[in-house]
């Protein structure tokens, strides 16, 4: 296994450090929280609007790996994504859609309704504090289906803000070879854990990484293109789904990396863009009076 090389280290403690550093004379921080009052109106104004909304999750994942490792993974690469961009992140955000792991100690599963209207009056809340431009970066797929829902039901009715969703973006050309089969590295597995090795090596447990079995147990028959809510656990029910044990900070490194460099990119695009907002505005007023639309 190649190591990663020493400049890429210096550069990743580098940024974590300065992800976690308070807000400086020389700088305002990135943090939300960490800002005071008048200095949120210059992170604001400096931002262009635009924030993010790091979306976390409470879950058992696998035998080896914190309950909170997505929300600690987005928030490492949010953080460091809106250092090299700025941004305003917004503070912890872990209610999201994890019903499918209730069976497990330590899973925090609030309810469908309350999932969507913490969300709307979140983005409601950060938009009357200036935040037009609302990313939500995701770090757990059980919300792969709630954020674009979210996203398009902006529509109903109209808005002063645009919300853009950001997928999970962590592989991409000239990665490393992965040592298990990535169709079931999806949780707690083989890529998950590496990146985990870069945000918070403290918490990664490598050496119980086989205590438990993360294969495809694959109990459900069902023809693809047809959904049920329960595929999940008829795959996987130790919510646990790939290989950790073979995780490497080489791959960790790069997984970290390219998933910050894609939020880096959303922001950029995101402050550049002049339209969604103009669109939505227009679909709203004449949504208002649907026959006199041309
Ligand atoms: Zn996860």
């Amino acid at each position: 296994m190649r190591k990663p090389s020493l400049l890429s280290i210096a550069v990743l403690v580098a940024s974590s450090a300065a992800a976690q550093a308070p807000a400086t004379q020389a700088g305002l921080s990135v943090h939300w929280e960490e800002l005071t009052a008048a200095d949120f109106r210059s992170a604001i104004a400096r931002a262009q609007s635009t924030c993010l909304l790091p979306f976390g999750i409470m879950e058992k994942h696998g035998p080896h790996l914190p309950l909170g490792n997505d929300l600690l993974n987005v928030r490492f690469a949010a953080l460091n994504a809106a250092q090299q961009e700025y941004a305003v992140v917004f503070p912890e955000y872990y209610f999201g859609q994890i019903f499918e792991a209730k069976h497990e100690p330590g899973t925090v599963a609030y309810s469908r309704g309350l999932q969507l209207q913490m969300l709307q009056e979140t983005t409601d809340e950060m938009a009357r504090n200036g935040c037009k431009k609302i990313i939500i970066v995701n770090g757990h797929g059980g919300n792969n289906s709630l954020l674009p829902f979210f996203a398009q039901t902006q529509l109903e009715a109209p808005h002063d803000y645009v919300v853009y969703v950001q997928g999970l973006a962590r592989s991409g050309p000239g990665e490393p070879k992965h040592k298990s089969n990535p169709a079931t590295d999806m949780h707690a597995g083989e890529s998950e854990t590496s990146v985990s090795m870069i945000a918070r090596p403290d918490l990664v447990h490598l050496d119980r990484a086989s205590q438990e079995s993360g294969a495809d147990q694959a109990r459900l028959k069902l023809p693809e293109g047809l959904y049920t809510g329960i595929w999940w656990y008829a795959r996987f029910p130790n919510h646990y789904a790939g290989e950790g044990a073979v995780a490497s900070k080489e791959l960790g490194d790069f997984e970290t990396k390219t998933w910050i460099s894609a939020i880096v990119q959303s922001i950029r695009a995101v402050k550049a863009d002049q339209e969604s907002l103009r669109l939505q505005n227009e679909f709203f007023e004449r949504s208002k009076h649907p026959l006199n639309t041309p």
